[in-house]
Formats: C-alpha cells, sequence, structure tokens
C-alpha cells in the first residue's frame, strides 16, 4: 500500500511533507474511553464520558506537543460554513462542547500558534496549505459537505485572501473508501449536479438504486474544478471502515462509535 500518512504512535498517523506544518490524524487506539468508544474517542458530542474524551484528547495534545489551550474545535453540522480563526479562539470547543465554534464544517488561520481540530468517524478530511502566504486549513466533508463543495468553498475563501488556487496544497485523509461506501439515488443525483465534466467515473451500481461512491476522489475533482493543480493534492488510501483495528467507522459500527481528529498547525 503506498500511503501518504506515517504512522507515528499508536494513536496518531502523521503526513510529513510540509515543512514546518504539523498534518495529524488520529486512531482509535491508546485511549481510555470504554465500548462503543473504545478506546481513543476525541469527539465531545457522542455520549461519551466528557472526562474520558478530555484524557484522551490530552493524550493527543503531549504526542503533538501543542498545549490544548492552542486547539480550536468546531461544531460541525456537515454544512459549508467556514471561520476564519484567530488567536482569540484559542481553547473554543476543547474542554466542553457548548464552546465550540458554532455550525461550523470548516476552519483556516494565519496564526502559528494555533492547532486546528475537527472529529471525524467515515467523513472526508481535507488539510490545506498555503505556503505562499502562510495559510493553513482543514475541511469536514461528508457526502453533504462534498456535494455542496466545502472544498471549492475554502477555495474561494483563500481566493479572497490573496491565494491563487495554484498555489494551494490539499491532503485528503483517511476516510470512507468506495469499497465501503454505499449511497442511494438521491446523493448521486446531488453528485451530478456538483462537477461540470461527468462524475461517472465517481461511482457505479452495485444492486438496484444502490451505487459505490467515491467521496475522496470527488473532492479531489472539485478541487480541480476549483483551480489546485491536481499535482497538489495527495490522497490518503485509508478506508476506515476497512481498518476495523485502526478507526471508528460511524457506517461499519451502526452509527454507534467514536471519533477521530483531524488536527492541522505549525511546528
Ligand atoms: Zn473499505
Amino acid at each position: 500500500m503506498n500511503e501518504i500518512f506515517r504512522q507515528a504512535h499508536e494513536s496518531l498517523l502523521m503526513f510529513d511533507d510540509w515543512e514546518n506544518v504539523i498534518v495529524a490524524f488520529t486512531t482509535k487506539r491508546g485511549g481510555v474511553s470504554s465500548e462503543p468508544f473504545a478506546t481513543l474517542n476525541v469527539g465531545m458530542h457522542v455520549n461519551d464520558h466528557r472526562h474520558a474524551v478530555y484524557e484522551n484528547r490530552k493524550k493527543v495534545a503531549e504526542q503533538l506537543n501543542v498545549s490544548l489551550d492552542r486547539w480550536v474545535c468546531a461544531d460541525q453540522v456537515h454544512g459549508v460554513h467556514i471561520e476564519k480563526v484567530t488567536n482569540e479562539h484559542a481553547g473554543k470547543g476543547v474542554r466542553t462542547y457548548d464552546t465550540a465554534l458554532p455550525h461550523t464544517d470548516g476552519l483556516y488561520t494565519r496564526e502559528q500558534q494555533l492547532m486546528l481540530a475537527l472529529c471525524f468517524a467515515d467523513c472526508v478530511p481535507l488539510y490545506f496549505f498555503a505556503p505562499s502566504k502562510k495559510l493553513i486549513g482543514l475541511a469536514h466533508a461528508g457526502w453533504k459537505g462534498t456535494v455542496h463543495n466545502i472544498a471549492g468553498e475554502m477555495v474561494k475563501r483563500w481566493n479572497e485572501e490573496g491565494v491563487d488556487a495554484r498555489d494551494m496544497y490539499v491532503v485528503i485523509g483517511p476516510s470512507i473508501g468506495r469499497c465501503c461506501y454505499i449511497v442511494d439515488d438521491r446523493v448521486i443525483t446531488f453528485v451530478q449536479k456538483a462537477l461540470v465534466n461527468s462524475s461517472q467515473s465517481l461511482y457505479n451500481e452495485t444492486s438496484k438504486g444502490q451505487y459505490a461512491l467515491d467521496l475522496k476522489e470527488m473532492n479531489k475533482q472539485l478541487l480541480q474544478q476549483a483551480g489546485v493543480p491536481s499535482e497538489h493534492i495527495a490522497i490518503s488510501s485509508y478506508c476506515t471502515s476497512c481498518e476495523q483495528s485502526l478507526f471508528f467507522s460511524h457506517r461499519r459500527d451502526g452509527g454507534q462509535t467514536g471519533r477521530m481528529m483531524a488536527l492541522i498547525g505549525w511546528r
């Protein structure tokens, strides 16, 4: 397997190709939560004990050597709202959910001291980097965020910040693969509408009205549609549903499960 993330620790996968930028994705291992959140659940909103989640987040913060006080978390709703994060947001949503940035599925910042953090259990994490303008960002793209084009939305926001799409780099992180992601006609209709060019290569019918969909590749095509060069986009081959020993999977685990975290910050 030609995988872009390296397993740096039982609890942590890292992507190392962006100079001075921490790009991380947590696993489900090495934490203190019990079933169905065993063991490294970092989601505050899933009925796990708050203290266990906090303990788990603390472990990750120690491994990354970035204080939890510098993390910024969001209240994710499968929308396309993106928030520009500044130092005054530091620590939001870390200890309690009610301080998380409301109704937000994308974060970006110019600040050097912050760690952007979003939760995942199958949805696609998109990490953004513009070395020329020192911008970093993170987005949460499930099928809704994908078809409503949160990827393109981030590119647009960064255009407004003076960054050309040709100067942006994106990593598409561990998420559910085409091998395991089945959707119905309703979703496919949205998929077809979202792309200017043919979307046919992104899905195939597996049984009547049921389709295997490649959400990672769809995000790549949306990014290219927005002007990001294909050679600036790297895709993880990890499927969160296939890799049961490493990841929680909302689909595979029938909805009752923990969350992993995607994190991006400066070293
Ligand atoms: Zn799979």
